[in-house]
């Protein structure tokens, strides 16, 4: 029973994603992250099926633990509403690094690409 398992809380409470989403049987993000840690080895691209309310963004810094990230339940519940399949959009991460003075997480996450497959209806 590998899908549908909670990647984290969605919508700051601690429900599944399957309670958060029951008409759901997968939901997948493809994304490009950047500015990136590592340029050289790294593209930036990223997977993640089911995820919880954020995708915390790859910067170490950022407090994303504070509910930050790539906002994928957002724009899961959009999608959902007019059950939309494919979404292609984009989003900055709204986090806030750690540190003496407080500056703004400044990660893009650019060219997500959404893809969502419905539970049958009975
Ligand atoms: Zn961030």
């Amino acid at each position: 029973m590998a899908q549908g398992q909670s990647q984290g809380p969605v919508f700051g409470r601690l429900v599944s994603f399957k309670e958060a989403f029951p008409d759901v049987e997968l939901a997948e993000f493809r994304y490009t992250e950047w500015p990136v840690e590592h340029p050289n080895s790294d593209d930036g691209r990223r997977y993640r099926r089911n995820p919880g309310e954020f995708i915390r963004c790859g910067n170490p810094r950022c407090r994303n633990e504070w509910g930050s990230g790539l906002p994928a339940g957002r724009i899961l519940r959009e999608m959902v509403e007019s059950r939309a399949m494919t979404l292609q959009t984009s989003a900055i991460c709204e986090g806030v690094e750690r540190g003496r003075h407080a500056r703004r997480c400044l990660l893009h996450f650019e060219d997500i690409r959404v893809s969502v497959r419905y539970r049958p209806t009975e």
